[in-house]
């Protein structure tokens, strides 16, 4: 079962890098994919965990925007963790992810909302790329909803008066950078239309030539409708079509292994990459 699409609390997921190696390979997952939205820092962790023969295929979610403003995560595996034009943006992105997060919630503030920067901070792991869902926790916490996803559904969707977005990559720019740095990139659930608007199938060509490798096809935000019209953008286009779970432990409903990539799309992919770079004990 290969599954590498997976975030740990270097990010917004709720199981440590250790806790999710573990639990992996004790899934029955093969190759296990790291993805913290906009940061590198669980893959340390992660290779120390390592055992058995599953393998590791160590990246991030780089949260992108659209010159129109779409929000869109790229997938990038596989690349020179020590790449530094990719870590400078990588660490752009999580630096006005700080004051994004003032603002969301000074509005809800302003809404009559009793919530701090310090009930924020005080349910965010050290050092974790603070997002929308730390908020959603810190409501939880407040008992101003039940639960992350009501957190979401009522306050925090991409399209409520709460919602703030902050600098992000284009999608081009991103797979540059990713591909610069030796890896592969994979858009992560581009037509997950109950997120907010999408991107259109025409998009994808200017993507190409940036340099995208695969589209993430079967994910449980996308309908069948939705898959089918995705397999046919990449057969056109010659992309690699994965599927992944995008595992947060308990912070989303997504179970580990739920959704995976075929072992000859994974192979395809990883042929991508500039040196092998998927790590096993
Ligand atoms: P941000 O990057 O701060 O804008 O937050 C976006 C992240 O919130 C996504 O990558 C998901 O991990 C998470 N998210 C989006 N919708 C939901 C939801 N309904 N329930 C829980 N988490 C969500
Ligand atoms: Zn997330
Ligand atoms: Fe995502
Ligand atoms: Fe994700």
């Amino acid at each position: 079962m290969i599954d590498i699409h997976t975030h740990t609390t270097c990010s917004d997921g709720t199981d440590s890098p250790l806790a999710l190696v573990k639990k992996a390979a004790s899934s029955g997952i093969t190759v296990l994919g790291l993805a913290d939205h906009d940061t590198t820092s669980g893959w340390a962790e992660a290779i120390a965990a390592l055992h058995g023969t599953m393998k590791l295929a160590l990246g991030s979610e780089v949260s992108c925007l659209t010159v129109e403003g779409t929000s869109v995560h790229m997938l990038g595996l596989l690349f020179d963790g020590e790449n530094q034009p990719l870590q400078q943006l990588l660490s752009d992105s999580r630096d006005t992810r700080i004051p994004r997060m003032k603002k969301m919630i000074e509005n809800l503030q302003n809404a009559g909302y009793d919530i701090t920067l310090d009930d924020v901070q005080a349910v965010t792991p050290e050092g974790a790329t603070v997002g929308r869902p730390h908020l959603a926790d810190a409501l939880v916490a407040k008992r101003i909803v039940s639960r992350r996803d009501e957190a979401f559904a009522e306050l925090l969707h991409n399209e409520s008066p709460y919602y703030v977005s902050h600098f992000a990559p284009t999608p081009e720019d991103s797979i540059r950078a990713i591909r610069a740095a030796g890896g592969v990139a994979v858009i992560a659930h581009p037509f997950a239309s109950k997120r907010g608007q999408i991107i259109t199938p025409e998009t994808f060509e200017s993507l190409v030539a940036a340099g995208l490798n695969g589209i993430e096809v079967f994910h449980r935000d996308q309908s069948e409708d939705e898959r089918n019209q995705l397999i046919e953008v990449a057969r056109a286009l010659d992309l690699v079509i994965t599927g992944s779970s995008d595992y947060h432990g308990t912070g989303k409903m997504n179970q580990l292994g739920e959704n995976t990539t075929a072992q000859a799309e994974w192979e395809r992919l990883e042929s991508m990459a500039d040196q092998r770079r998927v790590v096993s004990r």
